[in-house]
């Protein structure tokens, strides 16, 4: 079962002699149940691909479907429905609302869709990753690990399909990457959801299915199983 793919995808930014071709034909397919992670030098397409595949940026060419949805012609309403229902974002800029609670934040997704919370999965997503006694601290009193935390629960609590996280571990001390990872590494095992990454943290790629690596726009190289080592 394909949670996700891209097939044939072209990103071209600009045009003439500013033109930058960012993504040369990639295709690429995300199995239900797997974590990959995309890796790269910088400028090589990761979050440009990372972001074709959210719907939140339109490829030049190519498909991109979420599950059985083909995105390519969806309306924005559409498109809106289908990342509020089924993604979850990890993404290094938090975009926590600076006048919530960690709590608000974290539901706030689930609020908006007019969507319950599971009580008992919200206290194990907020346990697991250490968050409990800040629940009701407003993000100007949190660190950054814990910022990005609060991000990585609010991503969970909803139970998307697919989870998009980029450089989820890149701001974070090795405590808080360690839980970020296995929070996402469960997120798979135990649940069945399906987590993409972008990182450059051999580490986070060791806890994945997968790693994909991209250079120039196109995807050069694929590991199974990695470990560290391999990532370096
Ligand atoms: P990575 O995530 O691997 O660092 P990106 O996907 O961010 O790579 O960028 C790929 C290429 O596209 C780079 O050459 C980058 O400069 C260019 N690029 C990315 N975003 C834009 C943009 N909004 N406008 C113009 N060029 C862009
Ligand atoms: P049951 O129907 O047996 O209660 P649930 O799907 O509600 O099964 O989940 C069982 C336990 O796993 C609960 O503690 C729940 O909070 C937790 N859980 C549910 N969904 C997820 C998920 N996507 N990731 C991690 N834990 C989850």
């Amino acid at each position: 079962q394909v949670a996700a793919s891209a097939e044939n995808l072209t990103k071209i930014y600009g045009s003439g002699d500013t033109e930058v071709v960012a993504l040369r034909g990639v295709s690429v397919s995300f199995a239900a149940g797997e974590f990959t992670a995309i890796m790269g030098p910088s400028g090589s397409g990761k979050s440009t691909l990372m972001h074709c595949l959210a719907g939140l940026d339109v490829a030049t060419s190519g498909s991109v479907r979420i599950g059985d949805v083909e995105l390519t012609g969806l309306s924005d309403k559409a498109m809106t429905t289908l990342r509020r229902d089924r993604i979850g974002f990890v993404f290094q800029a938090f975009n926590l609302v600076p006048t919530l609670t960690a709590a608000e934040n974290i539901t706030l997704p689930l609020d908006i869709a007019g969507r319950d919370v599971d009580k008992q999965w919200f206290d194990a997503v907020v346990t697991r990753l250490g968050l409990t006694d800040r629940l009701t601290h407003r993000p100007a009193e949190l660190s950054g690990g814990q910022q990005q935390r609060v991000a990585c629960a609010r991503a969970l609590v909803g139970r998307p399909d697919i989870i998009f996280g980029d450089e989820p571990t890149g701001n974070l001390d090795s405590r808080s990457s360690g839980e970020v990872l296995e929070i996402l590494r469960a997120a798979t095992d135990e649940f069945g959801q399906t987590v993409v990454i972008v990182t450059h943290d051999p580490r986070a790629a060791s806890y994945a299915d997968r790693v994909v690596f991209l250079a120039d726009g196109q995807i050069v190289r694929e590991l199974r199983q990695p470990r560290a080592d391999d990532v370096f």
